[in-house]
C-alpha cells in the first residue's frame, strides 16, 4: 500500500472556499493510488471564533489559572472541530473520509501538557481505515497520555503530528501545505523577494526552523529525519512543487549542486517578542546562581546569555519580563528589562569554518542603520539582537547582504 500524509494549516482549511481546495489535493492523492492521511490544524488564525488563540483567550477570561490538563483539554477541541469540518467537506465530495482526534489515531504522549512529547505512535487505528478504504482526517497538536489525558504538542504541532504518523505509517512522503509556497530565504512577509528553496537537507530546515522560520516545526523535521520520510511543504493556494527536504541526492534526485550552494547562508530568520534583561552581580559574582536557578524553576527559559564577571545578561520572551523582574527583586538582585528586542540570524550549514559570515552580517546591519545589542553564533548561524522596530530592516538587510533574493 502506498501512504501519503497531507497536512494543511490553519489558513488552508479557514474557510468553504480552503476547504474545496484542500479536498482537491486529497481526491487527486486519492486518485494517484495513494492511501491518504489528513491530518488538520485549528481552523483560522487569531480573532477567528476556532482558532487556537481564540480558545486560549476563551480560557483566560474563564480564569487566568485553569490547571494545564485542562487547558489542553480545551485546546484539543480546536483540531477536533477542525477534522469533523474537513471529514463533512470530503465526504460531500464522494471520498469515504473518517475524522479521528489525535489519541484516537495511536499517538500516545508523554505527561507534559501544553508541550507534549510523542513517545510513540501505534499505527493500527489509522491502518484499519486505510486498508478499508478510507480518508483518515486526523486533529493534528494533540495526542493523550498512557492513562487516557488529553494532551497538546506545543504551538505549531499539527506539523509534528504530521511527521510522526508519516514515520510510523511509513508513508511514501508527508506533505505539509501552508499559505505559502515553500521554505523561503526568508519570511515573505518581511522579504518580498525572498526566495523559494527547491530541494534542501532536514539539518538545513530544522536549524531554520529553531531559530524562527515558523513555516514548519523543528520537531516535525526532526521526526522526519529520523524516520527518513521525505517532507514536502507547499502552498494549498497555488500549484507548484515546493520545497523538498530530504537527506541525499539519491533521494531528492537532483544535483549536488543543487542541494548544497555555494553561498553560507541558506535563510534569514527572526524571533519576536523578547524582552533582554540586564543584571549587575557585584563583587565575587555569587548572585549568578540563584538567578539562574530562580529563572529555571519558574519556567522561564533563556537565550542569547552573555555572562561576565559583573554581570549578566539575557534575553526571555517579553510576556514572561513582568514575572522574571519580580522573581529576580525578591532574591535581592536588581535587573533592567528591556521591551520590544528581535532575534535576527543567519543559517546556514555552508558557513561552518568560513571566514567573513560576522563581517557581512555586521556591515550589512550597520549599514542599514541597524543597532546591535547582542550576538550569538553556532557552527550553522549567527544571531543578533535588535529593536523589534527596526526587525523588517534588519531581515531585509541580511538577505541582500548575502545576495538570497530572486534575483540574487
Ligand atoms: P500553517 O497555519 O499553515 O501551519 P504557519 O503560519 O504556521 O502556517 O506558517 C506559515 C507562515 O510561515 C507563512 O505565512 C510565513 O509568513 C511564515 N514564514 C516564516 N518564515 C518563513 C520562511 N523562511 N519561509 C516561508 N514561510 C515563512
Ligand atoms: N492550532 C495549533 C496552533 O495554532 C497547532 C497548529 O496549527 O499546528 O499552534
Ligand atoms: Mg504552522
Amino acid at each position: 500500500m502506498r501512504i501519503i500524509v497531507q497536512k494543511f494549516g490553519g489558513t488552508s482549511v479557514a474557510t468553504p472556499e480552503g476547504r474545496l481546495l484542500v479536498a482537491d489535493r486529497v481526491e487527486r492523492a486519492v486518485r494517484e493510488g495513494f492511501a491518504t492521511v489528513v491530518v488538520v490544524s485549528a481552523m483560522g488564525r487569531q480573532g477567528e471564533p476556532y482558532a487556537t488563540d481564540t480558545l486560549i483567550q476563551l480560557a483566560n477570561a474563564a480564569c487566568p489559572e485553569l490547571a494545564p490538563r485542562e487547558m489542553d483539554l480545551l485546546l484539543s477541541c480546536g483540531e477536533i472541530l477542525s477534522s469533523v469540518v474537513m471529514a463533512g467537506t470530503l465526504k460531500a465530495r464522494g471520498l469515504p473520509a473518517h475524522a479521528v482526534a489525535g489519541g484516537q489515531a495511536g499517538i500516545i504522549t508523554d505527561e507534559t501538557f501544553g508541550n507534549a512529547q510523542i513517545l510513540k505512535v501505534d499505527p493500527a487505528p489509522l491502518m484499519k481505515r486505510l486498508r478499508a478504504g478510507q480518508v483518515a482526517v486526523v486533529a493534528g497538536f494533540q495526542g493523550c497520555t498512557q492513562t487516557g489525558e488529553v494532551t497538546t504538542l506545543g504551538r505549531g504541532g499539527s506539523d509534528t503530528t504530521a511527521s510522526a504518523l508519516g514515520g510510523a505509517l511509513k508513508a511514501e512522503v508527508v506533505e505539509i501545505y501552508t499559505d505559502v509556497d515553500g521554505v523561503k530565504t526568508a519570511d515573505p512577509r518581511l522579504v518580498p523577494d525572498a526566495r523559494t528553496l527547491t530541494v534542501t537537507t532536514y539539518d538545513e530546515i530544522a536549524q531554520m526552523a529553531h531559530y524562527g522560520a515558523k513555516v514548519v516545526h523543528p520537531r516535525a523535521v526532526e521526526i522526519a529525519m529520523q524516520q527518513r520520510v521525505p517532507l514536502r511543504i507547499k502552498s494549498t493556494f497555488t500549484d507548484g512543487p515546493g520545497t523538498l527536504i530530504t537527506y541525499s541526492v539519491e533521494a531528492a534526485g537532483t544535483a549536488w549542486s543543487e542541494l548544497h550552494s555555494d553561498s553560507p547562508v541558506t535563510g534569514v530568520t527572526h524571533v519576536t517578542g523578547l524582552a533582554q534583561v540586564s543584571v549587575p552581580l557585584g563583587e565575587g559574582a555569587p548572585a549568578v546562581r540563584p538567578l539562574f536557578r530562580t529563572l529555571a524553576d519558574a519556567g522561564i527559559s533563556v537565550d542569547l546569555i552573555n555572562l561576565s564577571p559583573g554581570s549578566a545578561s539575557f534575553c526571555i520572551a517579553e510576556r514572561k519580563a513582568e514575572r522574571a523582574e519580580a522573581l529576580l527583586r525578591a532574591i535581592g538582585l536588581e535587573p533592567a528589562t528591556q521591551l520590544g528586542r528581535a532575534k535576527v540570524s543567519v543559517v546556514g550549514s555552508a558557513m561552518r569554518g568560513r571566514p567573513g559570515v560576522m563581517a557581512t552580517v555586521v556591515e550589512g546591519l550597520t549599514g542599514a542603520g541597524v543597532a546591535i545589542f547582542q550576538t550569538a553564533d553556532s557552527h550553522v548561524t549567527i544571531s543578533c539582537l535588535v529593536a523589534a522596530a527596526q526587525l523588517r530592516t534588519a531581515v531585509q538587510a541580511l538577505h541582500d547582504a548575502f545576495s538570497l533574493g530572486s534575483a540574487g
